[in-house]
């Protein structure tokens, strides 16, 4: 029997993605949210929200209180998304012990898989090829470790890949080229593998030199049953993270697909596998060889484009495998892709300084719908991008008959897709997509990092910014005029140069004004306007592309680090790193009062002029809020 009520013990897109199929299948689903800054695309999708006061990393993975929550809402089963306690084998038993129904794996398999070193194992009892590599124990000495470094380099050479046996998402790995840094590096790992998973145990495996990210799904029942539902490509990556993901791969020849499904079958069949799953190879296009990579026992975030060639719906596969049912006779018949797919991730990052996470206030979301385009949407405006969580706001998929017109249509949709407020790398997505090596289906997973100058040098060519430096400025005077009734959607038009822009729509969303345009009859924009303590600052998105600029110089960037007169506030959610002022003291214009640290990123928060600090109302260590009072001044 299908379960009534599922509880989804994750955020962000995945819980919107799997309460659609529930209420599909006519079931209740229940997720977290905070109190504050309740989602509006989860608020939609979910049959109730379970409110609590904040949201953070650790919620979670704190399953028993996430057990608790799924019984006091009377659900029935649990849903884990991805990422979390997704793949995490202790967290499954408890579900089921509890006496919900755990929409996964066994937790058997969860731990089998979970430890690289053992899926290694497995893979090989299964006849399928694994990478050269050495295990090094977490309380293996310096001596011994030394030794089996100096064995495994001298069979296989450099470089390496370190990874934690533990680890996952791309993290805890080291690539090291040069022998004199090995040890260290091996040391370095391990001591993070400690912090990160609590199992400082290591494999150091063979380096492939520029292979392809190949990954196969398999859907598994309870009775026994095992399919294939064909590969994806996710060889675009940066930091060891995937960014774009297709189906099918192109680079494979019939023997090889089959070669390579074959084997993940092989993987599945050995550890009885049910539930949805994916083998991960690295395949080497140039001697046709592939290596098993890992096995994820989980729904994968690249899922969607097996779904869109297959025509089927891989969480409905889930919960109805985990209620015991056998697999669908009508899944069992899907044998070829029909067409191509291809999913980029939205994330809200700086390209430019190595991908580091930009977290901040969405200001507009605008997707852009068309044919063969599909959302799986994440963020909304007036509502924080999270420096606790992994930025990703949305995840774009387009199908067509065709790869390249699925690429089209991809293009198509990212650049009349606006999002303001937040960095994102719509921008370099595009530079990537528009890249004669990803249409010619040419990469490898070291493409964005082997090619990182060429692709932000002609990012920022794209840039070109004259037609929407015209339109901000357009907006601005606008806007910025007094009297001027801005609630209203309102048609004008005014020449500039000999070319208008022309409001379309215009409206009051929070504190933001926003609406779109055209500019010389061709170009369809995108604007938000903000009031701020000296003028007016507009976004403009025209074509995929930014531009910030404001009615008094520099207000747009100061904003981010200053606070008006008075008062210190939090430009971005983060911690308190440091506290460099108490009450009583003097401060000049600029001295530094706050650090907040928002993921890897440090804000240093200056006093706004000069003064004595009345009240500071954080510590360090403290978690703060987008826009919290941090400290209060006294005018000199
Ligand atoms: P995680 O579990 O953190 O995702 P994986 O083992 O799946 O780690 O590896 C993630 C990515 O790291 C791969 O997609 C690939 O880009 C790179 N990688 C891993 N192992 C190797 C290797 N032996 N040679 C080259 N690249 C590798």
């Amino acid at each position: 029997m299908l379960p009534r009520r599922i509880f989804v013990a994750n955020r962000g897109e995945i819980v919107a993605r799997v309460a659609r199929t529930a209420a599909a299948l006519g079931i209740d689903t229940v997720a977290v949210a905070a109190r504050h800054a309740v989602p509006r695309f989860l608020a939609q999708e979910v049959t109730r929200l379970h409110l609590v006061a904040q949201e953070s990393s650790d919620f979670y993975l704190d399953a028993d209180n996430l057990i608790a929550i799924a019984k006091a809402e009377s659900c029935d089963a649990l849903h884990p998304g991805y990422g979390f306690l997704a793949e995490n084998a202790a967290f499954a038993e408890k579900v089921t012990a509890a006496g919900l129904t755990w929409i996964g794996p066994a937790a058997t398999t969860i731990a089998q898989m979970g430890d690289k070193h053992a899926a290694r194992q497995i893979a090989m009892a299964a006849k399928v090829a694994v990478v050269p590599a050495v295990f090094i124990a977490a309380d293996s000495s310096v001596a011994a470790t030394q030794k089996i470094l100096a064995a495994f380099s001298s069979q296989h050479g450099l470089p390496v890949i370190i990874k934690a046996v533990a680890g996952g998402g791309g993290k805890g790995m080291r690539v090291v080229h040069d022998a004199q840094q090995l040890l260290a590096a091996v040391q370095a790992t391990a001591r993070e593998a400690q912090t990160l998973y609590r199992n400082a145990a290591l494999l150091v495996e063979k380096y492939i030199a520029t292979p392809r990210h190949i990954e196969v799904q398999i859907v598994g029942d309870q009775q026994g049953q095992l399919i294939v539902l064909g590969e994806r490509e996710c060889s675009l990556q940066r930091r060891f993270q995937k960014i774009v993901e297709e189906a099918p791969a192109t680079c494979l020849a019939e023997t090889q697909r089959q070669g390579l499904h074959d084997a993940a079958q092989r993987l599945g069949r050995h550890v009885a596998y049910y539930s949805t799953g994916t083998v991960e190879f690295l395949f080497n296009a140039e001697q046709g060889e592939f290596y098993f990579l890992e096995m994820n026992t989980r729904l994968q975030v690249e899922h969607t484009v097996t779904e869109e060639v297959f025509g089927v719906d891989l969480v409905a596969a889930q919960i109805k495998i985990a209620a015991g049912e056998s697999l669908d006779p009508l899944l069992c018949s899907k044998r070829k892709p029909g067409g191509h797919s291809i999913q980029v991730r939205i994330y809200a990052e700086d390209a430019t300084c190595d991908f580091l996470p930009a977290p901040g206030r969405v200001l507009a979301f605008h997707p852009y719908h068309g044919t063969g385009i599909r959302w799986e949407i994440g963020c909304e405006a007036a509502r924080d991008v999270s420096p606790f969580f992994d930025p990703l706001l949305a995840k774009l998929i387009a199908t067509a008959e065709k790869r390249a017109l699925a690429i089209s249509r991809l293009q198509h949709g990212l650049a009349r897709t606006f999002i303001a407020g937040v960095k994102t790398n719509i921008a370099f997505l595009q530079t990537l997509l528009a890249h004669e090596n990803f249409q010619q289906a040419h990469v490898s997973i070291n493409f964005v990092a082997q090619n990182i100058t060429t692709l932000l040098q002609t990012m920022q060519d794209n840039a070109q910014q004259t037609e929407l430096e015209e339109i901000a400025e357009v907006l601005l005077e606008h806007y910025g005029a007094e009297g001027q009734d801005r609630g209203m959607a309102r048609i004008f038009a005014k020449k500039t140069r000999d070319t208008a822009v022309m409001i379309l729509q215009s409206y009051t969303d929070d504190e933001v004004q926003a609406g779109c345009g055209i500019y010389a009859e061709v170009s369809f924009f995108h604007f938000v306007l903000q009031r701020q303590a000296q003028g007016m600052a507009v976004t403009v998105g025209c074509g995929g592309r930014l531009h910030h600029a404001a009615t008094a110089p520099g207000t747009w960037e100061a904003e981010t680090h200053t606070s008006a007169a008075g008062t210190l506030t939090a430009p971005v959610p983060g911690r308190v790193a440091a506290v460099n002022v108490k009450a009583r003291d003097d401060v000049e214009e600029g001295t530094v009062c706050v650090i907040i640290e928002s993921m890897k990123m440090e804000f240093a928060l200056k006093a706004p002029g000069a003064g004595s600090v009345q009240e500071v109302r954080v510590a360090a260590g403290d978690l703060v809020s987008d826009g919290q009072t941090l400290v209060v001044f006294v005018a000199e």
